[in-house]
Parts: structure tokens; C-alpha cells; sequence
């Protein structure tokens, strides 16, 4: 019996507009003190009128566009009928026949995954219970915050490539600037569908998986409160493993649904899906049918811009980056920039250099030099400047340090002018005080000792400390010069040129 996962998603994303789907209260995710952004609209007061928030509208379609949907022209909201102490009117605005955004797609790796739908609703108050599970208090902040929906196919088939899918998605939705789409902080929320059939025994048309002959479909089991990349694909991996034991057990699996309990690493039984919601849709009478115009849809679209998934192969192929720093440079809008602003200034500075005019074929000299950039580039940046900002708790858009002195760093590198030692300590120096790297080689006195005789005098010191090393090494053990090599440079502190260090102390040592 071969099972093949057959996994879709929903997900929910709080767009960041400055106010509310409904009403005129400030959207804002953290706010400390409960119930501050509120008024009668969204607290679902009788008597209150809704008005549309254009800027939410606008968001949902871009996000639409970059998902290669279609959109509907002609749409409007519909009341969601249910009742739940976070949903003060009994009902949710939503949307249900005509969403705005329709029958797009997104390709992971070269599998399609078709999204049914993007539809906007308002969010719900936050419920909060009390240590001794006697109260639930309501905080309404989050009440008719503008919530995204998009719905896909279940094209889905495993809990790897369903990670990477909403990472994707998450991406996509920042390049946007449409949401922040923090899973932990609930901006994205992602529930998973999920079933296991047996091969070769149901078909898939237009989205829906039907039986062949008399085969009888498994249950679909749905996901809940997952709150990480990392519990999408421990949950789906986890109701993999436990639908396939049962299934091969011969035993049968309800239609449920289960929540993830992340410190336990298990899912668990919540509630046994209620047979076909009956929320008595209807549109909403309040808020008059939307008439998108197409003038406006375009002038979305000509706004998106290069996606993620565009700017990590234009990463590999006009800079030559490798898959793992196109990717890890690419992955926020900032990051990219920097990036590219320190390439372009890096390169402006290489066509001035006597090395490159006196190249007959300008671009093949270039071409060929591309990978070694991309490789000091990329290591640089993901490496030492990563390690720096996650040192500080900062982000690329806060730091001091420009593109160009970053550039002018690599340049020195590049050219030999400083040891990737000192490189670090000037990178430290540049990162807290914002100055240029020659400022700070000079005000250090940091500048590369390249002097042969200077460096000779500081291999006579070491050879006179380190007598057990230089026996040893004079004995064949030849990797105790790499430990010879290391003593010079903690001398001179860091200072010296490794290799002609290396050079002189082999010179000496043979003597
Ligand atoms: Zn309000
Ligand atoms: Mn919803």
C-alpha cells in the first residue's frame, strides 16, 4: 500500500494597513494595554455602519497579482454567520462568491501549487483566559484588523516542500509590503489540511481528489495553532507518520480536527469536524458591491516590482552568486539592496584599477572574476556582517555601516591591503562608529606589515618563545607551522602579511 500525502493550506495574514478594515481605529499589532484601539464599529455596536478600507482592498489584489491570479472586477462582502465571544456582531465580514483574487498559482521548485482563492475579511478580538481557568477576558484591538485569506489547492505533498511554500509566501508578501507576516507574533497564520491516499486509486481534477471505482477516500484531518516554519513541518511530518501507522494497521481515521503542541512535538484531538458549516452566507447590505477598475489593478501590478523568486536567479545568474547566498541575500528587500549597492559600488572601484583597462575583452575579464566577487561579496555580507548584526539584535536597515565604506572594506581585501584578521577588527570598528575602514586603519594603526625585514625581526621572537614548536616542526612535524604562522600574528598583532610570514618563517626554520 503506497500512500501519497495530499496536504492544502489556509492562511491568514494581518495586512499592516494604518487603519482598520472597517472603521477609522489605528491597526497596530503590539499594543501592551487591551481594548485602546476601539470603537463602536469594531466593537459591533447596532447602529454602526462599516466603510471599506481602500488601502486593504488594494493590498489583497497586489498580493493576487504576484500569485498570478485572476481578479474579480465585480466583488463585494458577505456576512459569515457565527457565533463565538471574539465576534462581537455574530457574524465576520468576509467574502465568499466573489473573492477578489482568484485561480492564481505559485511554483515551488518546479511544482505548481494552485491557490483557489485570496479573500479579505476583518480579524477577530483575542480571546485570553485567566491562570485559573475560571474567565476568558476580551481584548478587541485586534477586532476588524484587515485578515487576508488565501486558500490553496491541495497540491501539497509534504511537510518539507508545505514549509517552503509559506516561507515563499511569507517573502513574496514582504517584498510587497503588504504585512510583516511574523508566524510567532500571529500575523501569519497557517492551518494544514491533510489527508493520505493510496496511490493510483483516486484522481485529482480541477482541485478536487475523487475516488476511482469503488475505493473509499481517508478522511481529511485538519491542523491547527501552528505557530512557526518549524511546527508546519514537524506537525504535517508527524500527522504523516501517524495516519500512515494506522492506515497500515488496517484501523480507520475520523474526520477531526487536531492542534500542534509544540513542546510536546504531538498532535492532538481537538473537536470532530462538525459536518458542513452552515453559515448562512449572504452580502453584506451595509457596504455597497465593489467595482474594481482595471486602471487601478494595472497601476497595482506595475508597482510590484521584482519578486524574491526573480531576484534569487537574477542573484545566480548576473552575479554569479551561489544557491545558498542568492538565496540567504535575496531574502528580504534590504539585504538585497545592500547587496547590490555594495557590488555596484565594488565594481565601479575594479574598472579604475590599471589591472582591468589594460584587458583586451572588458566582459570576459569581468565574467571570470564575477565568481570570485560573489564569493567575497556573499561571504562577507552572510558571514561577518550577519554575525555582527545578530551579535547586536539589529537589522540591515539600522546599521551604520554604508555600501560604500562596506565596499571599500572588500576593495582592501581584495587587494591584499589588509588580512581577513584585521579585516574583522576593522569590520567591528565600522559597524560600531560608522566610519570609513582607511580612517579606521589609520587611527589604529592597522595598516598590513608587509615589510619583509619587519616581519622577519617578529619570526626571530617567535622562533626564540616557541623552541618545543620548532623542534617538533624541525622533527617533520610540518602542521606545527600553521601554529608558528598563528604565534607571528598574535605578535604583530594580527598585523603581519600571513603568507610572506609563512615564507620567512619557513626560510628561517631551515637554515
Ligand atoms: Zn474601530
Ligand atoms: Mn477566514
Amino acid at each position: 500500500m503506497k500512500l501519497i500525502p495530499i496536504i492544502g493550506l489556509e492562511i491568514h495574514t494581518q495586512l499592516n494597513t494604518k487603519s482598520k478594515m472597517f472603521c477609522s481605529c489605528r491597526n497596530s499589532f503590539d499594543i501592551e494595554t487591551p481594548n485602546k484601539n476601539i470603537c463602536e464599529i469594531c466593537l459591533g455596536h447596532p447602529g454602526t455602519l462599516p466603510v471599506a478600507n481602500e488601502k486593504a482592498i488594494q493590498y489583497t489584489l497586489k498580493a493576487g497579482l504576484a500569485l498570478n491570479c485572476k481578479i474579480h472586477y465585480q466583488s463585494k462582502f458577505d456576512r459569515k454567520n457565527y457565533f463565538y465571544p471574539d465576534l462581537p456582531k455574530g457574524y465576520q465580514i468576509s467574502q465568499y462568491d466573489l473573492p477578489l483574487c482568484y485561480d492564481g498559482y505559485l511554483d515551488i521548485e518546479g511544482d505548481r501549487i494552485g491557490i483557489i482563492r485570496i479573500h479579505l475579511e476583518e480579524d477577530t478580538a483575542k480571546l485570553l483566559h485567566t491562570q485559573d481557568k475560571t474567565a476568558s477576558l476580551i481584548d478587541f484591538n485586534r477586532s476588524g484588523s484587515p485578515l487576508m485569506e488565501l486558500v490553496t489547492h491541495p497540491d501539497l505533498t509534504s511537510a518539507k516542500q508545505t514549509k517552503e511554500f509559506c516561507q515563499e509566501i511569507q517573502r513574496i508578501f514582504r517584498y510587497l509590503g503588504i504585512s510583516t507576516a511574523n508566524m510567532e507574533k500571529g500575523q501569519m497564520r497557517c492551518e494544514a489540511n491533510i489527508s493520505l491516499q493510496e496511490y493510483g486509486k483516486y484522481k485529482k481534477e480541477n482541485g478536487k481528489i475523487t475516488a476511482i471505482d469503488n475505493y473509499i477516500l481517508n478522511p481529511k484531518i485538519e491542523l491547527k495553532n501552528i505557530n512557526s516554519f518549524k511546527a508546519i513541518e514537524h506537525a504535517i511530518e508527524y500527522e504523516i507518520n501517524r495516519q500512515t501507522k494506522i492506515l497500515k494497521e488496517g484501523k480507520k481515521l475520523i474526520q477531526e480536527t487536531r492542534g500542534w503542541d509544540d513542546s510536546k512535538g504531538i498532535t492532538f484531538h481537538q473537536r470532530e469536524k462538525e459536518s458542513a458549516n452552515d453559515y448562512r452566507y449572504f452580502p453584506e447590505p451595509d457596504i455597497p458591491p465593489l467595482n474594481i477598475s482595471k486602471q487601478m489593478v494595472e497601476k497595482l501590478r506595475a508597482e510590484i516590482g521584482e519578486l524574491p523568486i526573480e531576484k534569487r536567479k537574477r542573484f545566480i545568474q548576473e552575479y554569479k552568486f551561489s544557491q545558498t547566498n542568492a538565496k540567504i541575500l535575496s531574502n528580504d528587500k534590504a539585504t538585497a539592496a545592500f547587496t547590490e549597492a555594495v557590488l555596484s559600488e565594488f565594481k565601479g572601484w575594479l574598472e579604475t584599477q590599471e589591472e582591468l583597462q589594460t584587458v583586451e575583452d572588458e566582459d570576459q575579464y569581468l565574467e571570470k572574476i564575477n565568481k570570485k566577487i560573489a564569493k567575497l561579496v556573499g561571504g562577507w555580507i552572510t558571514s561577518e556582517l550577519f554575525k555582527l548584526m545578530k551579535q547586536n539584535n539589529t537589522t540591515i536597515e539600522k546599521i551604520k555601516i554604508t555600501p560604500e565604506n562596506f565596499a571599500e572594506l572588500l576593495t582592501l581585501i581584495y587587494t591584499r591591503k589588509v588580512n581577513s584578521t584585521t579585516a574583522q577588527l576593522v569590520l567591528k570598528e565600522m559597524f560600531e562608529s560608522g566610519k570609513d575602514p582607511s580612517h579606521i586603519i589609520d587611527e589604529k594603526d592597522l595598516k598590513q606589515i608587509d615589510n619583509e625585514e619587519d616581519i622577519g625581526e617578529t619570526v626571530e621572537k617567535v622562533i626564540a618563545k616557541c623552541q618545543e614548536q620548532v623542534k617538533q616542526y624541525k622533527e617533520g612535524k610540518e602542521n606545527v607551522l600553521m601554529y608558528l604562522v598563528g604565534q607571528v600574528m598574535k605578535e604583530s598583532k594580527g598585523k603581519a602579511n600571513p603568507e610572506k610570514a609563512q615564507k620567512i618563517l619557513k626560510n628561517k626554520l631551515r637554515s
